[in-house]
């Protein structure tokens, strides 16, 4: 039987409150499980699997071997390079609620639209006050398209502005169907080149920049650039990223975010290598150069969201 729009669920592993990012006003974020995309640079990689994910902090852990023994999947031991054996493990969460020091933590939770609505209207007040409202992001919001639709409708009902950050990469029926719900959607732009995205994002972006313009006539749109040292800082990516978003309809500012390493720490809890190795950030002169590229086409540039 098809859920009530408020018991529709999705896979939520986290949310942010206080955020003067991600959309106008003060705002909550959202944050949806699953992304088609695995970027280089990613500082959620624990979002991009659909499913929870289990975090182990080493120095956290006073080796009690609790975790070991309610384990029914063999999953962990000391003697396992990265302590979880991840072939083996169903992120059933057994572990996690039996570790008292929090060195291992389940991200991502199922939640109802009813639940999620319940923890956004705490910050209701401040939203009005504010001009602010709920973001949604992850990940990438669309993957869980049901689950998005019913709760941008519920906030919506409620009277809060709505935001989406998305990486575009969705079926035409799926983004025709959610984005309605959205006051202003985030696009996130990477590259123009198509063997550029493609090495750096795992996928084609054709689809992607089909659905930018797609968006952008159905709801207010903002596009932003993950500005990333050996990818797309540079004059020509920017300027081509900046050209297309002027082909958009209604487009008038552009975000610039420079790399950073805030996500380093979260790939080390996972288990897995930093894909950027040891990449500095950019200087800031670069940033500002890039800036002007932008101003240069006519198109507002705000560094950072
Ligand atoms: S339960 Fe937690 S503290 Fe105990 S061994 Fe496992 S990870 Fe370490
Ligand atoms: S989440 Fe479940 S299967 Fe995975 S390591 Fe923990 S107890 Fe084992």
């Amino acid at each position: 039987m098809t859920p009530t729009r408020y018991e529709q669920e999705g896979t939520v592993f986290d949310i942010q409150r206080y955020s003067v990012h991600d959309g106008p006003g003060i705002r909550t974020i959202v944050f949806l499980k699953g992304c088609p995309l695995s970027c280089r640079w990613c500082s959620n990689p624990e979002s991009q699997r659909p499913q929870p994910i289990l975090m182990y902090q080493k120095s956290a852990c006073t080796q009690c071997n609790r975790c070991i023994e309610v384990c029914k999947q063999g999953a962990i031991s000391f003697a396992n390079p990265t302590f979880i054996d991840r072939s083996r493990c169903i992120s059933c969460g057994a572990c996690a609620e039996v570790c008292l020091p929090n060195a291992l933590v389940m991200k991502g939770r199922r939640m109802t639209v009813w639940q999620v609505v319940q923890e956004l209207q705490k910050d209701a007040t401040t939203y009005r006050r504010s001009n602010g409202g709920i973001t949604l992001s992850g990940g990438e919001p669309l993957v869980q398209s049901d689950f998005a639709r019913e709760l941008l409708k519920a906030c919506k009902e409620k009277g809060w502005h709505t935001a989406m950050e998305t990486t575009g990469h969705a079926s035409k029926e799926v983004v025709e169907d959610v984005m309605p719900f959205v006051d202003q959607a985030l696009v996130d732009l990477k590259s123009i080149d198509p063997a550029v995205h493609k090495e750096n994002t795992g996928v084609d972006n054709r689809q992607i920049l089909e659905n930018a313009i797609r968006i952008s006539t159905i709801t207010k749109a903002v596009v932003r650039v993950p500005l990333v040292p050996g990818v797309n800082a540079n004059r020509p990516a920017v300027e081509a990223i900046g050209r297309f978003a002027k082909l958009m309809h209604n487009v008038d500012t552009v975000h610039l975010l420079p790399y950073h390493t805030y996500g380093e720490n979260k790939y080390d809890l996972l288990g897995r290598p930093y894909p950027m190795g040891n990449t500095p950030t950019l200087p800031k002169t670069t940033v500002d150069e890039l800036k002007g590229v932008v101003e240069g086409l006519g198109l507002r540039c705000i560094i950072g969201g």
